[in-house]
């Protein structure tokens, strides 16, 4: 959706195509809806009879079903392209049925070899430029936007790898090789300099495939058991995030406007900054306050009734600002499994123990604790919600009448035996 407008995605125009090879073209006009709302009045006022109205729907299900069962798949007639490179296996002309993109031979109109590939790999449907630098570069990517078969989000790369059994070229993912041993439990040995300390405890933040990582996130010989679960992607929505960027976001709380995020849904481009969210313990986006905000004023309920006063309108301000297609990307991370919290050994100091209570403590749990008593006692100053404004108790723990949340994990070590 754009303001009022609908803007239709290619599985949108694969459907309309379906409908319209299949002759129920019916049920893609919108003037349906109006004839049978009109019928209905017609029978209100006894103009109509029931019997007849039913027959109606009854022969129009019958001509739809019909028509459903005599589809076969590949030869829905509809408007297909012509992809303008040739066929890799024998330079024949490759064109778009219902369902995929297929060699048709030299003449455009015959079996063809056999080359093939679909148009929703992983659920995710090519757009008609894509086909095209795609079997140009025999790859194309990292696209993101395809679902596992359990429903995950994932980026990817796609290939054309040519098959010896098969003798023929064929669609396939590449992950690359960095993807492969991320999650696969192996030691990780970072190459590269720490960007600065993860939000969540305080580790090394570095590079690590395709994302920037907690060193405690994943397994190394320092510690081989992850503690942590912080990591955000190399690449989010199509706009690359720069190093630089990770070393802005680790020390002020956020990226600078990023302009290269294009969203799944609409495949339209928008601007946003990335910032930590302590609320949420993850990267999400954060928009920029529009010009005479006015028009998205906060909305003064949900102000009173959070304790955070200024802080919490600000924050409605700009979740009104996100786009809807922003709001649906950034939530597949927030669905994930956390990580199992690691046993916690670490014993709190007096002046900790004062605030957290007695017990042994992973460092993240610390961590959370803290955040509980902070947005308990009101301690964020609503000015900036980066900056905690120490108790008695706190300033215990501080040694000084504030400190940032950037600070916190440092200062939390010191309290930690
Ligand atoms: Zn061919
Ligand atoms: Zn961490």
């Amino acid at each position: 959706r754009e303001g009022r407008e609908m803007i239709p995605t290619a599985k949108a125009f694969q459907l309309m195509t379906l409908l319209r090879g299949l002759q129920v073209e019916e049920l893609s006009k919108p003037e349906l809806t109006g004839e049978w709302e009109y019928k209905l009045a017609q029978m209100e006022q006894g103009k109509l009879s029931r019997a007849t109205f039913m027959a109606e729907i009854a022969a129009m299900t019958e001509h739809i079903v019909k028509k459903a069962k005599e589809y076969d798949r590949d030869t829905v007639p509809g408007d297909y392209a012509t992809v303008t490179t040739p066929c890799p296996t024998c330079g024949g002309v490759v064109k778009e049925n219902y369902r995929r993109y297929t060699c048709t031979g030299a003449d455009g109109a015959s079996e063809g070899c056999g080359f093939s590939f679909g148009k929703t790999p992983a659920g995710r449907t090519f757009e008609p430029a894509e086909v095209e630098q795609f079997m140009r570069d025999k790859k194309i990517g990292p696209l993101d936007g395809f679902r596992s078969k359990a429903g995950w989000p994932f980026v990817a790369e796609m290939a054309l790898k040519y098959n010896e059994e098969e003798k023929n070229w064929k669609l396939e993912f590449d992950f690359g090789d960095d993807k492969k041993n991320e999650d696969g439990g192996e030691i990780v040995e970072f190459t590269d300099e720490s960007l600065g300390v993860c939000p969540k405890c305080g580790g090394a933040v570095h590079e690590h495939g395709s994302n920037y990582v907690c060193s405690k996130a994943v397994p190394t010989n320092e510690q081989p058991t992850p503690s942590c679960d912080f990591k955000t992607g190399k690449l989010i929505l199509q706009q690359p995030v720069e190093r630089e960027q990770i070393i802005k976001l680790l020390t002020s709380g956020k990226t600078d406007v990023l302009d290269k995020f294009v969203s799944n849904r609409t495949r339209r481009p928008f601007k946003a900054m990335l910032a930590w969210n302590p609320e949420e313990g993850k990267v999400t986006f954060e928009f920029e306050q529009r010009e005479g905000g006015k028009k998205y004023p906060p909305r003064k309920t949900a102000a009173t009734k959070t304790p955070f006063g200024k802080a919490a309108a600000k924050k409605t301000a700009a979740k009104t600002a996100k786009t809807p297609a922003a709001k649906k990307v950034a939530k597949p991370a927030a669905e994930k499994t956390p990580r199992k919290a690691a046993v916690g050994t670490l014993k709190p100091s007096p002046a900790l123990m004062a605030v957290i209570g007695d017990g042994t403590y992973a460092r993240t749990e610390v961590v959370k604790k803290i955040w509980d008593y902070i947005k308990a006692n009101n301690l964020q100053d609503p000015a900036d919600k980066r900056s905690i404004k120490a108790d008695g108790k706190l300033q215990a723990v501080f040694g000084k009448d504030s400190a940032t949340m950037f600070e916190l994990a440092g200062i939390i070590g010191k309290h930690l035996s």
